[in-house]
């Protein structure tokens, strides 16, 4: 994983994204706060990012933003690859486009409150199972 300090452009909707620096996970998530509302995670942010999640929500929540087209082709605002469109979990409820180069996530903001209850559910299900074992993980 690697943040860099580059501005990055939002593949989805051409816009150049904003850099918010999650206070949990302590790293830089791009987001599209001045166009679609599209958040672009890094290599493994998505899945570390957590109870973090309700604070990009609540950063994009006053915005100004507009709904594009989820037809288009991205291209991986980070190394310029195509992305591809992948389900993110064995249930197929949430399809993200993702870099398979560079491991690049992009989110749409209207999957946001989607993946927000999966990784809760993940969450809680990991806590449980920690509580079963007995053991920390
Ligand atoms: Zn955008
Ligand atoms: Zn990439």
């Amino acid at each position: 994983m690697r943040d860099t300090e580059e501005i990055l452009t939002c593949p989805a909707c051409g816009e150049k994204m904003t850099k918010l620096r999650t206070p949990n996970s302590d790293f830089f998530i791009d987001v599209c706060d001045k166009g679609c509302g599209g958040i672009y995670f890094d290599n493994r942010e998505l899945e570390r990012i957590g109870d973090d999640i309700e604070y990009i929500e609540e950063f994009l929540e006053n915005k100004t933003l507009f709904n594009v087209s989820h037809e288009n082709q991205r291209i991986c605002p980070d190394c310029k690859a195509p992305m591809v469109e992948t389900y993110t979990s064995p249930k197929k409820e949430i399809k993200i486009d993702c870099c398979h180069i560079c491991g690049g996530k992009f989110l749409d903001y209207d999957e946001l409150k989607k993946i927000k209850k999966q990784i809760h559910e993940g969450f809680m299900k990991k806590m449980l199972e920690i509580k079963n074992q007995g053991l920390p993980r």
